[in-house]
């Protein structure tokens, strides 16, 4: 490690059907890593409706919290263990999502987009849908729904801010719609008062690369939006993954703390060099 480890704060249980271990194998990798601190934020459940195969159902959610709460008082003070969501946001579900954000007293949320319109676009089984599909007006589309996910004030850090190159589809150099679109997006996200979320999941993907772009967290860094990191673990090896890539571009771009979380009370952690 380069880096002193950060909060890892974007990590799934096998309740979502695509992800395995338990909370406490995942918090027994961050301390092997020496890791302070971690949060666990498995995908949410939507309103009625909304359905899908890659979640948990609202049935699960007091199954979710009390595997959670349980290592976290097991593991406390060595490993500060929070408690998340990943919540989805999509259009119409806002007021069913608040309602349900309202029920718990989370440490925080992560906010991601996933799906635009009906299509979910980064599921791998939905791949062919990009074949019908305008790349620049898919890219604009997705950084207006970011943009209006910040304006909801419902969550404190906006997951995966560019997942949608998640499999390398590039809209044309030097897009000034794109380009205006990510700018809004920044602009939203700094007005909100959420963290960016500096992915590594990104590297495991077809696109190769972390999420966002170098150019997206240079411009958010001169914003002063703050950062948190996730790896978005959907087993417990992929903990911590990746962090030393992007503490390094945070810390490229100028970025010298990274985002902590308790009761959605944000507090900020410098990004230190390993002694
Ligand atoms: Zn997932
Ligand atoms: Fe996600
Ligand atoms: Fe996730
Ligand atoms: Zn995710």
């Amino acid at each position: 490690m380069i880096y002193q480890p950060v909060p890892d704060y974007h990590m799934h249980t096998p309740r979502c059907h695509h992800a395995s271990g338990t909370v406490r194998e995942y918090a027994d990798a961050a301390i092997a890593l020496g890791m302070k601190e971690i949060g666990m934020s498995d995908h949410s459940p939507m309103p009625k409706g909304y359905m899908d195969d890659w979640r948990m159902a609202p049935s699960e959610m007091h199954s979710y919290l009390t595997e959670v709460e349980q290592v976290r008082d097991a593991l406390s003070p060595r490993l500060a263990v929070r408690v998340g969501l990943e919540a989805d946001f999509r259009l119409g579900s806002e007021a069913g999502m608040a309602r349900m954000i309202e029920l718990y007293n989370w440490d925080y949320i992560i906010g991601s987009v996933h799906y635009i319109g009906d299509w979910d676009f980064d599921n791998p089984a939905k791949l062919s849908h990009w074949d019908e599909v305008g790349v620049e007006e898919v890219y604009c589309a997705y950084f207006d729904l970011v943009a209006q996910s910040a304006k909801t004030g419902l969550f404190d850090i906006i997951g995966h801010p560019d997942l949608i190159k998640k499999f390398g589809h590039r809209p044309p150099e030097g897009s000034q719609r794109v380009l205006q679109a990510e700018e809004v997006m920044l602009q939203a996200v700094k007005k909100s008062g959420c963290a960016l979320e500096i992915s590594s999941a990104g590297l495991r993907k077809p696109v190769g690369e972390i999420y966002p772009h170098p150019s997206m967290v240079s411009r958010a860094a001169e914003l002063g939006i703050p950062f948190a990191y996730g790896s978005d673990a959907h087993g417990p090896d992929a903990v911590g993954h990746g962090m030393d890539e992007c503490l390094s571009l945070l810390e490229s771009c100028g970025v010298t703390e990274v985002c902590s979380f308790e009761g959605r009370v944000r507090s900020k952690q410098p990004i230190l060099h390993a002694k």
